[in-house]
């Protein structure tokens, strides 16, 4: 018999203790219509703000009995990292992730409680629009997962981001994958199970700024196409194709107009420009090469995903169980 009573909600921060202090009382309203027990566990992904204040002054005020547990990672490891350690202190039947910000709308909770009462185990909260996010940005996101569609057997669904409610089954599937390349929407994807979608609007922001950079959106990008597809590689080996064909049909073409023409001198511009063109796809094949090549690196070396710096646990969640 499947146990669907209790509820975590996961949500990395990094800087966020404005927002959060916004945010929590809304989780705490939505928790509290959604007749189950719960918990909230923060992970404080390296931020220098004052969020263990704002925590415990929410605690102090809450309507009632409020489980919540603080994990202070040691440093920045990430958001995919700080996920994956608040899934592992979770200790619902069910888990729901979600932004500090304020874009993941808390009244969805009861939506989704519901789907997972009716019998699915993945509810996707999936962006409607993303018309809070700049034309160029919107663009590339939705190529990389047109890039990303290549898969026979899964798919990963686009705009289909970190808010969702996860069964307890599907949290212990996701903390057995052992990778340290955690692109999370690809691994939510290859673990399957029945997933229902709620389409939603994201809020903008309510306090604070966007903790992705260009830069770590495009390591995340590498991140999940190296981990995901090995389309990179294979367009390489097909640019090798097609580099070596014009090679061939283009000395053909020297061969035959030094016989039949005897003009056997020119061509040296050809000649520069041919082997810098060359060099520069090969490097460029040598860098996607070395992209897979440093992903084996970083799984070989096997180190933590985190480092769980101090726990502050006031959740009595599961606690009747263990004891
Ligand atoms: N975040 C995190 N670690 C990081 C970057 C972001 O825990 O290294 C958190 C951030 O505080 C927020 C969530 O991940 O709660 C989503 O980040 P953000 O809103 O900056 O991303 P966006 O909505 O712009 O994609
Ligand atoms: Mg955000």
């Amino acid at each position: 018999m499947k146990s669907r009573h209790s509820l975590s909600v996961v949500i990395p921060v990094l800087n966020e203790a404005e927002g959060m202090a916004a945010l929590l009382p809304q989780v705490e309203q939505q928790l509290r219509r959604c007749r189950v027990e719960w918990e909230i566990v923060i992970v404080d992904d390296g931020g220098n703000d004052n969020l263990a204040e704002v925590v415990a002054d929410f605690e102090r005020h809450a309507d009632g009995p409020c489980n919540v547990q603080l994990l202070q990672l040691s440093r920045n490891f990430g958001k995919e990292a700080a996920l994956t350690a608040g899934l592992a202190a979770a200790r619902g039947d069910a888990v729901v992730c979600m932004d500090g910000d304020g874009q993941h709308p808390p009244t969805l909770l009861p939506a989704m409680v519901a789907q997972w009462r009716a019998g699915y185990d993945t509810v996707i909260a999936k962006q409607g629009s993303r018309a809070h996010e700049p034309l160029l940005l919107a663009w590339a996101k939705r190529r990389f997962y047109a890039f990303l569609q290549g898969h026979e057997r899964f798919r990963i669904p686009a705009h289909a981001g970190d808010f969702r409610l996860l069964d307890r089954k599907v949290v212990r599937a996701l903390l057995q994958l052992p990778e340290r390349s955690r692109f999370m929407k690809g691994l939510y994807a290859w673990l399957g199970f029945r997933t229902a979608m709620i389409d939603f609007d994201a809020a903008p922001r309510t306090a604070g700024s966007s903790k992705f950079r260009f830069r770590q959106l495009a390591e995340l990008a590498t991140l999940g196409i190296t981990a995901f597809s090995l389309r990179p590689l294979r367009m390489v080996s097909a640019a090798g194709a097609l580099v070596s064909f014009a090679a061939v049909a283009y000395g053909l073409y020297i061969a035959v107009e030094t016989l039949v023409f005897g003009n056997a001198v020119s061509g040296w511009a050809t000649l520069a420009s041919g082997m810098m063109l060359l060099s520069g796809v090969q490097l460029l094949c040598l860098g996607v090469i070395a992209e897979y090549l440093g992903r084996v690196y970083e799984e070989a070396k096997q180190r933590p995903l985190y480092v769980l710096d101090e726990t502050v646990d006031h959740s009595q969640l599961g606690q009747r169980e263990r004891s």
